[in-house]
């Protein structure tokens, strides 16, 4: 028999957005409150993030990603927060149900208010349609990087990493300095994908190629992977040139992160194509009243603090109950804009907006646009895909009428800032 669970609220997922969602919920007065984990341990991600880089913006301070995470888990050790570890959510469905299993058995909980914290997971070989043999040896950077940190085992001597993603450019250094030799980081696009803080870091400290505009055309080997044939790409992603060999026993893929978002699907939560998650106000409440997501389930922030901000927002909102409200204005990613959250502003218009750049730009503008008027605009000196641009929504002046406002980002186009200087090769590669 299933054990049925009347809650306050349910969180589903404890990595850093579940963890302080909970915390926000209990900080405004819910008391029965659960967090369920399908992991041994909270902390998700951060679990595995043994490099320092986190907590800047909550902190001021420089935390490794388990410092981050203990943190939460001692605040929550101080509240009544019912934590459930090893426990796996099934189905969440439309009359906020939320089906879970652990070793005790089927739960099925009834919540006023369900959280959404199940982070994202990354694009996977195929994915992307990477051609070749299909030999052991490939991975995503983030399971090398659970094998490295937590398992202790090394993936392989010898590494190509295939997208200039942040965990690919962690992973670089990381290995490098457990004696594994990096060939290179390839990235099809003209531009890098994560942070320029760690381009620095973890590539240029440790001289790490960089090799824009190039992919893995070919993977070979048969048990194990013996190599790649890497060659350039035109702006439309055609082969440009000769191809390439790259010698190396192991290919990580650092080819990006979408949203985590089966259990939404299921329970009828409408899904913004651009973020690859759910549709949500400032509040972080979806379009479905009673349902609220926070974190990477939302759109892959690129901070944990950001992260950890979205999820803060949840509490106030669910103990003010389930309230009629007006409908929201409606944000869309305009010229120039790849996504931005939120995608909806209620009445609180605090917290927030997050804006993905589509292209690198540079003496950019970027403005609110509400039927071909300027209600707002802010100049960004310069901006790049891999990192976004967050405005305070409570300074901006919204319009009163509910019609769409659409955010727009123009200005000089600009190939990065290593564009054309990064084509040198080390050792071990032949035409
Ligand atoms: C390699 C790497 C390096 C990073 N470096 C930095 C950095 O230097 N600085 C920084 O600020 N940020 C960094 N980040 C980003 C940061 O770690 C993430 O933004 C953050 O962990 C996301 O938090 P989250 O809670 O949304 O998701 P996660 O941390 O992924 O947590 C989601 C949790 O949900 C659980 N879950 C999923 N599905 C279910 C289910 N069905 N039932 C129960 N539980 C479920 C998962 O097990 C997991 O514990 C890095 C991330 C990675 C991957």
């Amino acid at each position: 028999m299933p054990k049925f669970v009347e809650a306050e609220v349910v969180v589903i997922g404890g990595g850093p957005a579940g963890m302080a969602a909970a915390l926000s919920a209990w900080e405004y007065g819910m008391r029965k409150i659960f967090l369920l984990e399908r992991n041994a341990h909270l902390g998700g991600i951060l679990n595995q993030c043994i490099h320092p880089g986190f907590g800047l913006h909550i902190f001021g301070e420089e935390l490794t990603g388990p410092e981050y995470a203990e943190r939460y888990m001692e605040a929550l050790g101080r509240t009544g927060v019912e934590v459930l570890t090893d426990t796996t959510v099934l189905e969440v469905h439309k009359d906020r149900a939320v089906v879970a299993v652990n070793r005790g058995g089927i739960w099925i909980f009834h919540p006023q208010a369900v959280v959404f914290a199940m982070g994202c997971r990354e694009r996977t070989r195929g994915m992307i349609r990477l051609p070749g043999t299909r030999p052991a040896g490939i991975f995503t950077a983030g399971c090398a990087q659970y094998l490295v940190n937590v398992e202790g085992y090394l993936p392989g001597k010898r590494v190509v990493i295939l997208g200039s993603g942040d965990i690919g450019l962690i992973m670089a250094r990381r290995l490098t300095l457990e004696g594994v030799k990096v060939e290179a980081v390839v990235e099809i696009r003209p531009t890098l994908s994560g942070l320029l803080r760690n381009y620095v870091q973890c590539l240029q400290d440790f001289h790490i190629p960089l090799l824009l505009s190039h992919t893995v055309f070919e993977v070979l080997g048969q048990e194990r992977v013996e190599g790649v044939l890497v060659g350039e790409v035109d702006a439309k992603g055609k082969p440009k040139g000769r191809l390439r060999h790259i010698p190396c026993d192991t290919l990580l893929l650092s080819v990006g992160l979408i949203p985590e978002v089966e259990l939404l699907k299921r329970a009828g939560i409408p899904l913004c194509s651009s973020s690859g998650g759910p549709f949500v106000d400032e509040d972080f409440a979806c379009d479905v009243p009673g349902f609220f997501a926070c974190g990477n389930v939302v759109a892959v922030f690129d901070l944990v603090d950001y992260v950890t901000r979205s999820a803060e927002r949840v509490g106030k909102r669910i103990s003010e109950g389930l309230r009629d409200e007006k409908p929201p204005l409606i944000l869309v990613p305009g010229k120039g804009v790849a996504a931005i959250v939120p995608q909806r502003i209620r009445e609180r218009r605090e917290g927030f907006l997050y804006v993905r750049p589509k292209e690198s730009l540079r003496k950019a503008k970027l403005s609110l646009v509400q039927q071909g008027r300027e209600l707002y605009h802010v100049s960004v000196p310069l901006c790049r895909p891999g990192e976004m641009i967050h405005l305070e929504i409570s300074q901006i002046p919204w319009p009163k009428e509910r019609k769409e406002v659409e955010v727009v980002l123009e200005g000089e186009k600009h190939v990065d800032l290593f564009s054309g200087a990064l084509y040198c090769m080390s050792s071990g590669m032949s035409d």
